[in-house]
């Protein structure tokens, strides 16, 4: 197991300076002011400035950002308003009217209307791709995409993508990758190492961690982050101050969270999918259980298996309504990623557009329910499910 602490996190302060704050304060400014116009112009023209206007960057926000790269093992990352503007932002910041982007079919619902919806309004050609057959990821990249856009793990089944697999194929074709990461944060997932070249997250989720924070991110090389900064410059949908300073405070504890996520969250899949299925339960679905076939690439990935995954009961819809509606410790809600466990159906949220007949092919049942696995005592979160399965 690695170590914890992860480099930049912590220690940003001399510890022999004289009266400086130990951790960081906040600054609301929105202007601030120079001694002359040279000064002034010099300002503007800063590649990032951080005390000039902050859609342009803001203290805390490069701090934020400068503890992102650190845990990614990035040269840069960027801060952005949500998930979402992280995502559409990638999309839009690298193309030219004409380009091909091409998008694994196994993404985040607001993921796919930006390509059903959005890229083509703008002459933007999109080729969606199973990201587990090779040979479709081939097709969709001889058609010659500028960005590849994948999700690992996947929502809700917590399926792992092969990375360095799809980028080798992605960078043979000249393209750029984004990886949607939201699922499991670095350090634990090291997504950057197999190759893709732009890491997001939804740090609403794990990386804000406390269900109070809604912010993305994007990191990767000093290139292609510069490129991006300039779009969000342009476009605007930068992370207020408040939230990166909230974000950063989070970053600190993030591993530390993540690893007991994931400690929780193993300890009730085994439960779940150990002599319990009396209970009724038909399916879990994640990395943990035996015999599944993503277990090897996961441990090639990551340092755990994931918090986030759906289970399938035997009665169907109506035995998962009335499971939903039982928990009295797991929360009835969308998100997840916070100390609070949450469960959700897919089916009213993210994949609520999805057609019923199309779930088979996303590779879980319509009725699945996807729970994320919180910080309270693991013996409450199974004595939670155990009464609820009982219904
Ligand atoms: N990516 C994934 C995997 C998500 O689950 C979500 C939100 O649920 C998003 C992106 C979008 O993030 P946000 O809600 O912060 O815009």
């Amino acid at each position: 197991m690695e170590s914890f602490g992860t480099p930049g996190l912590l220690a940003r302060t001399d510890v022999s300076a004289h009266g400086e704050p130990v951790a960081p304060s906040f600054e609301r400014a929105t202007s601030w002011a120079f001694p002359s116009r040279d000064a002034l112009q010099a300002a503007a023209g800063d590649a990032c400035p951080g005390r000039f206007y902050p859609r342009y960057g803001h203290p805390a926000g490069l701090l934020c950002e400068a503890k992102i790269a650190a845990l990614e093992g990035a040269e840069g990352s960027l801060l952005f308003a949500s998930g979402m503007a992280a995502i559409s932002g990638t999309m839009f910041a690298f193309v030219e009217p004409g380009d091909r982007i091409a998008i694994s079919r196994k993404c985040y619902g607001g993921s796919v209307a930006v390509g059903e919806h959005d890229l083509p309004r703008f002459g933007l050609a999109v080729d969606w791709f199973d990201p587990f057959d090779l040979a479709d990821v081939e097709r969709a990249c001889a058609a010659g995409p500028r960005l590849v856009h994948i999700e690992s793990p996947v929502n809700p089944t917590g399926r792992v993508i092969d990375l360095a697999a799809i980028t080798a194929v992605a960078h043979a074709a000249g393209a750029i990758v984004s990886c949607d990461a939201t699922f499991v944060p670095p350090p634990l997932q090291r997504t950057l190492e197999h190759g893709v070249d732009l890491a997001i997250h939804s740090a609403t989720k794990f990386l804000g961690g406390h269900t109070d924070i809604l912010a993305g991110c994007v990191s990767g090389s000093v290139a292609l982050v510069r490129r991006l900064e300039r779009f969000r410059r342009r476009t605007g949908a930068v992370l207020a101050p408040e939230s990166a300073w909230l974000l950063s405070r989070s970053l600190t504890t993030l591993e530390l969270r993540a690893r007991q996520h994931n400690d929780n969250a193993l300890t009730v899949v085994q439960w779940l999918a150990g002599p319990g299925t009396e209970l009724g339960v038909a399916r879990v679905h994640h990395p943990g259980v035996e015999g599944h076939p993503d277990r090897a690439l996961a441990e090639r990935q990551m340092s755990v298996l994931g918090s986030v995954f759906a289970v399938e009961l035997a009665g169907g819809a109506e035995a998962a309504t009335r499971f939903f509606d039982a928990l009295g410790v797991f929360h009835r809600a969308i998100s997840l990623g916070g100390s609070e466990s949450v469960a959700a159906l897919p089916i009213d949220g993210s994949h609520r557009m999805v057609p019923k007949d199309q779930f088979e092919q996303l590779g879980f049942a319509p009725h699945a329910i996807r729970l994320s696995v919180g910080l309270e005592p693991v013996a409450e979160l199974i004595g939670d499910l155990e009464q609820a399965l009982k219904r």
